[in-house]
């Protein structure tokens, strides 16, 4: 859909009234179609018709797909997009563009996130994304200590999606250790840190947070194998019946030969060994796996979704296509 074609975008004229737009073609759950009907009532499309052609409604020359999801964001990233990466070889890596990651959110406010979201959230709804899984890692303030509300940031998340109209699957991440094997954390991620006590009392805080936009589904976001323990992961996703489960895997290579060096084992390998895998999960990346660990993931009902690295994510974001 174009902009000025997409429901969405035209309701903020029309919300509380009924809007019917007639499209050339659709493309629903049987397939193409032909003369779509789509009635929108209060920003949410509320029936669609094929072959209705001549039963009234603005005529939009052109097709209407379904609006897509952004499996896997970090919209803090979008303001960064353009400082980390170089063109050409160079000594820069995933490491190095995480190193300006972080210096660039430690003098993040709690106003610069929900700007920033704001106007992320807005881009990808021009563009046809309308819905977010928002993996957010940004708890606490720049020096570490937790804001008077625990899900401040998280509000800010939220915030951000009631105001420009996107669907949110808000996903707040647990993030405890700096490397595998419970290795400090450096300065640059003490923004991220909790324990398991805090992080599931930050959980809930989200929770009473999303209620001002009920749509939205909560879930969490053990940050990755190298930010947890087997003890601590297992802890929260005990503590959390239900809702989706997202985990970076398996991203780096450097990943891949730390996690072998700490178990033995590859880090999808290991996560199907030691966890309940089923389709509440969603692995992220999982760039680097054998076809033992893909084949393993095909049988769990898990889900393994191939998303660009961040640095990958940053430069298409650069090129303003989140
Ligand atoms: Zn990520």
């Amino acid at each position: 859909m174009t902009r000025s074609q997409t429901p969405a975008a035209a309701s903020a004229k029309d919300f509380g009234a009924a809007r019917t737009l007639v499209f050339d073609h659709a493309f629903l759950p049987c397939g193409w179609a032909r003369d779509v009907r789509v009635t929108v009532q209060d920003g949410v499309i509320s029936d669609v018709a094929p072959d209705a052609a001549g039963t009234g409604g603005e005529r939009v020359k052109g097709i209407a797909i379904p609006g897509l999801p952004n499996l896997h964001c970090h919209t803090f990233q979008r303001g960064m997009a353009g400082l980390a990466e170089r063109r050409g070889p160079s000594d820069d890596s995933f490491w190095t563009w995480r190193d300006v990651m972080y210096r660039f959110l430690g003098r993040l406010t709690p106003d610069d996130v929900e700007a920033i979201a704001a106007y992320a959230y807005a881009e990808m709804l021009e563009r046809g994304f309308t819905s977010v899984g928002e993996f957010h890692y940004i708890h606490h303030g720049a020096d570490g200590t937790p804001y008077a509300d625990l899900a401040e940031m998280a509000s800010r998340i939220v915030a951000a999606a009631s105001g420009t109209g996107i669907g949110l699957t808000l996903l707040p991440a647990f993030y405890a250790y700096g490397g595998f094997g419970a290795a400090p954390a450096v300065p640059g991620q003490r923004r991220f840190l909790n324990d398991p006590d805090r992080f599931l009392k930050l959980v809930e805080a989200t929770r009473a947070a999303a209620a001002r936009l009920p749509s939205t589904v909560i879930g969490i976001a053990p940050h990755s194998l190298r930010a947890v323990t087997p003890e601590t992961l297992a802890e929260v996703v005990k503590a959390t019946p239900r809702g989706p489960i997202h985990i970076h895997i398996a991203e780096q290579v450097k990943e891949v030969e730390d996690c072998l060096a700490w178990s033995g084992a590859r880090p999808v390998a290991w996560l199907y060994d030691h966890m309940p895998v089923d389709a509440r999960w969603c692995l992220i990346h999982a760039t680097h796996m054998t076809g033992d660990e893909t084949r393993r993931m095909a049988a769990s009902g898990g889900g393994g979704r191939a998303v660009p690295d961040h640095r990958g994510v940053a430069r298409r974001r650069h090129l303003q296509r989140p």
